[in-house]
């Protein structure tokens, strides 16, 4: 009796393991979708001069951090979806992130 329910059961291995592969890959691909969908929301250049418009200028140039007063920023490649290239621009003296672009 056990040994049929194995060898019933013992064929379907390698189907199990073939299916739970395709779900893996379906589900990283929405979670790559859902990344890359909503980089921008709440942390786009716009969020960031909303939140703190005393770190730029009149004319829209950066003048300094936030959180540090630093004034320097770098622009750091963070990933590649079909929504584009994703950068997140960070202080370059205290490390923390400004705002995110897509390009
Ligand atoms: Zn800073």
């Amino acid at each position: 009796m056990n040994s049929n329910l194995i060898g019933i059961l013992f064929p379907l291995v390698p189907l199990a393991f073939v299916l739970a592969v395709i779900y893996l890959y379906i589900r990283g691909g929405r979670e790559v979708d859902e990344y890359g969908r909503t980089f921008l929301q709440g942390h786009s250049l716009a969020d960031y001069a909303r939140a703190h418009p005393e770190s730029f200028r009149a004319d829209g140039s950066f003048v300094r951090c936030h959180a540090c007063g630093g004034r320097q920023f770098s622009a750091t490649w963070t990933s590649k979806t079909k929504y584009g290239t994703h950068y997140s621009h960070v202080c370059r003296q205290c490390g923390i992130e400004l705002w995110r672009t897509t390009l």
